[in-house]
């Protein structure tokens, strides 16, 4: 979408605003679909948590992909933008039996990472199908925050324990119908993931009734110019052939399941901000937005680089600038960067805002989550208005005259 654009949907709805573009989720979609069209069923369950609007969950299921969700709600959510419970797939970390067991009467698919809880769940419902997921302690990312795969990671079941998880399912007669791993955010080298899989392969052998196959995601989407990406023609080639191989050698046709969540909705995200104040400092120019980590936590939690382009002045002298939020604490998208001369009142448009962006959004400062809107065949469409001072109160209880003091009427 051109920033043109962009700029009318930052006059009409305000700022900030996320905007998301649907042509470049549906393109990612059908290049991950076509990377992989040698196999004969496939299945890719977007991860719900990267970008949850209810509107973006419908998309996805018009273009027939499944769900992947880790949290009860997620569920519901998934539910609500009219999943069959049988697209959905629940791969939470470390919540209770309770919830797994709610999320197995609304007849979603389970995946269970750890063994106390599938001996639980096994001997309480044998009855219900479940798949693991498994930890092959594969590093296959740079950054070691987001690399799952290792060995003291919290995600998943050690291969290592194998042998007890196989007499856990023996002796509660469960059935294991789909078997999964995720190793992390950052698949950087494609021979990194195979050897994964290959783990992965091992492990199902000794499983004689599997449905599937889920190799997660940690697809790598480039964030600048000359960044790394997944490249996914290549592995889908590669894994390809080895999984129909593998699948002649078990005997039947699996489904190949894949989880991604950035992959297919982080190009398509815009942040749009306004620069409310330039400073000059003795050694830096401020750009300070009408923002900060509460809408765009990304910069400050993981080191991310999110591009940032002036929309208002695109061909304007490049610049150095400290992009920097309005909340009270450092809060800073980007150091010493260049971009296109700066005035106050100016654009600024963050790129790759498609992923954990709103979804991480909070309330810090007491400020409103922004709204979300959605590009659509050349057509601006709300998908979610932006919050009130309603919203900042509506939980909080009235506790009437507690402490001698009254609640002001009218600060709106
Ligand atoms: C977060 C998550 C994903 C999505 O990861 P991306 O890097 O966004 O593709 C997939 N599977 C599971 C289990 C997850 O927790």
């Amino acid at each position: 979408m051109r920033n043109t654009d962009l700029l009318r949907i930052a006059k009409t709805y305000g700022d900030p605003v996320y905007v998301y573009d649907s042509a470049t989720i549906i393109s990612q979609f059908n290049r991950l679909t076509k990377a992989f069209s040698s196999v004969k069923s496939l299945k890719l369950n977007y991860a719900a948590k990267a970008l949850s609007n209810i509107t973006v969950l419908k998309l996805m299921n018009s273009l027939g992909s499944g769900l992947d969700t880790v949290s009860i709600q997620e569920v519901q959510l998934g539910l609500l933008a009219g999943f069959n419970p049988e697209s959905i797939i629940f791969t939470p970390n470390g919540v209770s039996l309770e919830e797994i067991e709610a999320a197995a009467k609304l007849g979603v698919r389970i995946n269970i990472d750890n063994l106390s809880i599938l001996e639980q769940f096994g001997s309480k419902h044998p009855n219900i199908p479940v798949c693991i997921r498994i930890n092959p302690h594969v590093m296959a990312g740079g950054n070691s925050n987001i690399s799952v795969g290792h060995i003291d990671s919290k995600f998943g079941i050690s291969i290592h324990q194998i042998p007890h998880l196989l007499r856990i399912v023996e002796l509660t007669h469960m059935n294991i119908n789909g078997i999964h791993m995720h190793t992390g955010s950052d698949i950087l080298d494609i021979d990194v993931f195979l050897y994964a899989s290959e783990i992965l392969f091992e492990t199902a052998k000794n499983f004689k009734n599997l449905d599937f196959i889920d190799f997660g995601s940690g697809f790598k989407v480039p964030y600048k110019e000359g960044d790394i990406e997944t490249n996914i023609e290549e592995l889908g080639k590669k894994l390809s052939s080895r999984f129909n191989e593998f699948c002649a050698a078990y005997g039947r046709e699996l489904t190949l399941a894949f989880e991604p969540g950035k992959f297919l909705v982080s190009e398509a995200g815009f942040f749009l901000a306004k620069v409310n104040v330039v400073k000059q400092t003795t050694s830096t120019v401020f750009a300070s937005i009408d923002s900060g980590f509460n809408h765009l936590i990304r910069p400050m939690l993981y080191g991310s680089s999110h591009e940032i382009e002036n929309i208002s002045n695109p061909d304007g002298r490049e610049r150095y600038y400290s992009v920097v939020g309005y909340i009270c604490e450092t809060d800073t998208f980007a150091s010493n960067r260049r971009v296109n001369e700066i005035t106050e009142g100016d654009i600024l448009s963050f790129k790759n805002a498609g992923a954990y962006c709103f979804t991480m959004a909070s309330n810090y400062n007491s400020r409103f989550r922004p709204p979300e809107v959605l590009w659509h065949e050349g057509k601006a469409i709300l998908i979610r208005e932006r919050e009130t001072f309603d919203d900042l109160v509506k939980n909080q209880v009235d506790t009437k005259g507690l402490f001698g003091i009254k609640e002001t009427a009218n600060v709106k």
